[in-house]
């Protein structure tokens, strides 16, 4: 079963002495953000940081949980081998909420004057960020037509005491419920609950249709229907073991200036108008514990949270056509989704370029990437050893013009000559090729 809470992955993460505790004062102005980047930055050696004295707060402030590889398959308790299988099965087991009085996340409720969003460290992260941000909330909302619920995550600037930006443009769910109720003339509730059950944060990354609850998702992998309470301020249900709850409603036809924000790409994002949320109310546990996540060069928090909800889909996707299909890897150096490598067994000749025109296409990545089976896809100097020995420019690249722009691409053209390109890194199929010089023995190596 999955961790029921925040609190139960982090006690997991220190037992395991992956957690470390900073006792020092830290501001949550760039500083926060400067311990998580340089734990980032370890990679899977980076352990996950509880910042207990955080300047001018009594709330701590928890970082790095999704920052890598390692600690989001323990999140997900899986592995490498396991997680598509995990992933997939859980989608198929979908489980709907149950409704409880009261949780853990309304322990201290805050309405009218003592709704104060300064009062919480909210970390600034890269240095031009335009102030600080929400960035790893589960923001909930329901269709203003048809009820249809959305739970994902978006780019929220506290703009002040009461009001948070909102980052979700169509055809992001969110996006189409605000686009919707700006039709009616209606504001849109909004519930973002931070500090859920790792599960939860990352069923949010799920690629449901319109309208399909996320949270559902996060009942499966709990094995057990995800326990809900009812918000004080809007029609909504949010889970009952996050640590804070920020209840809001979005003013239809009112923008507020937002940004730059250090986003996934590596680069900034400008500022501009966007909507915002005037918070109705805050709830949160008697000690809450404030979850940041990093954005920015890759790979921090917000890539590493898609990679294995990516791969599950993409698998299960190319599995239906290609048999050979081994794994799938979206790697960390494409912000989300913009680099997939693929390894496989082919069964036809030209197979594997097959395979990278679905990736270019369908799946919509700049860089794919087709290797053998014998090829650790995880492992870029394996990858980029396979590209050099086994490909032949002329032959084996692929570059197919004029595709849909990757919007943030910071090098797309002005024009609409957005290309995107394909290596196939196997060996010619049906050839002869040189035999790998490999060492025998080595599984029979005891562990040290
Ligand atoms: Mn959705």
């Amino acid at each position: 079963m999955a961790f029921k809470d925040l609190r139960a992955f982090l006690a997991s993460l220190e037992e395991k002495g992956q957690l470390v505790r900073i006792d020092a004062e830290v501001d949550p102005v760039h500083e926060i953000a400067a311990y998580l980047r340089k734990s980032t930055d370890m990679g899977d050696k980076g352990p996950a940081l509880l910042f207990e004295n955080v300047k001018g707060h009594k709330v701590q402030v928890v970082g790095g949980l999704y920052a890598n590889r390692r600690v989001m398959l323990q999140a997900l308790e899986t592995t490498d081998d396991e997680a598509n299988a995990k992933y997939l099965a859980a989608i198929d087991k979908l489980k709907e909420h149950t409704l409880v009085d009261k949780g853990p996340c309304n322990e201290v409720v805050l309405l009218g004057d003592d709704i104060d969003l300064s009062a919480f460290p909210f970390p600034t992260y890269c240095e031009l960020d335009g102030g600080p941000y929400v960035t790893l909330g589960v923001s909930i909302s329901k269709d203003p037509e048809d009820g249809g619920k959305n739970a994902s995550i978006y780019r929220h600037q506290v703009l002040d005491k009461r009001r948070i930006g909102v980052l979700s443009p169509p055809p992001h769910h969110l996006g189409i419920h605000y686009k919707k109720a700006e039709a009616l003339g209606q504001p849109l509730e909004i519930a973002i609950a931070l500090g859920t059950a790792p599960c939860a944060l990352i069923a949010t990354q799920w690629e449901a249709g319109y309208g399909v609850d996320e949270m559902m998702l996060a009942g499966a992998f709990l094995d057990e229907s995800m326990e809900v309470v009812k918000c004080q301020t809007v029609d909504l249900e949010v889970p009952a073991s996050a640590e804070i709850i920020i209840e809001g409603k979005m003013i239809p036809d009112e923008r507020h200036h937002e940004g730059p924000f250090g986003e996934y790409t590596g680069y900034y994002t400008r500022a501009s108008d966007k909507p915002f949320l005037e918070v109705t109310a805050i709830t949160h546990r008697q000690d809450p514990i404030l979850l940041a996540g990093m954005s920015g060069v890759p790979t921090t928090d917000n890539h590493v949270l898609k990679m294995i909800p990516m791969e599950a889909s993409c698998f299960a996707m190319l599995k239906k056509k290609f048999a050979g299909i081994s794994r799938v890897h979206f790697h960390g150096s494409g912000g989300v989704g913009l680099t997939c490598i693929v390894a496989m067994r082919q069964f036809a000749k030209n197979e594997a370029r097959q395979v990278l025109a679905t990736l270019l296409g369908a799946q919509g990545s700049k860089l794919a990437i087709v290797v053998d089976d014998d090829i650790d896809i995880q492992d870029m100097d394996k990858v980029m050893w396979a590209v050099c020995t086994r490909v032949r420019p002329d032959r084996d690249t692929m570059i197919l013009p004029k595709m849909t722009l990757w919007q943030l691409d910071p090098s797309a053209p002005d024009d609409d000559s957005y290309s995107v390109m394909g290596i196939d890194a196997t060996r010619p199929f049906g050839e002869d090729f040189e035999k790998v010089a490999t060492v025998p023995g080595v599984d029979k190596v005891p562990d040290f």
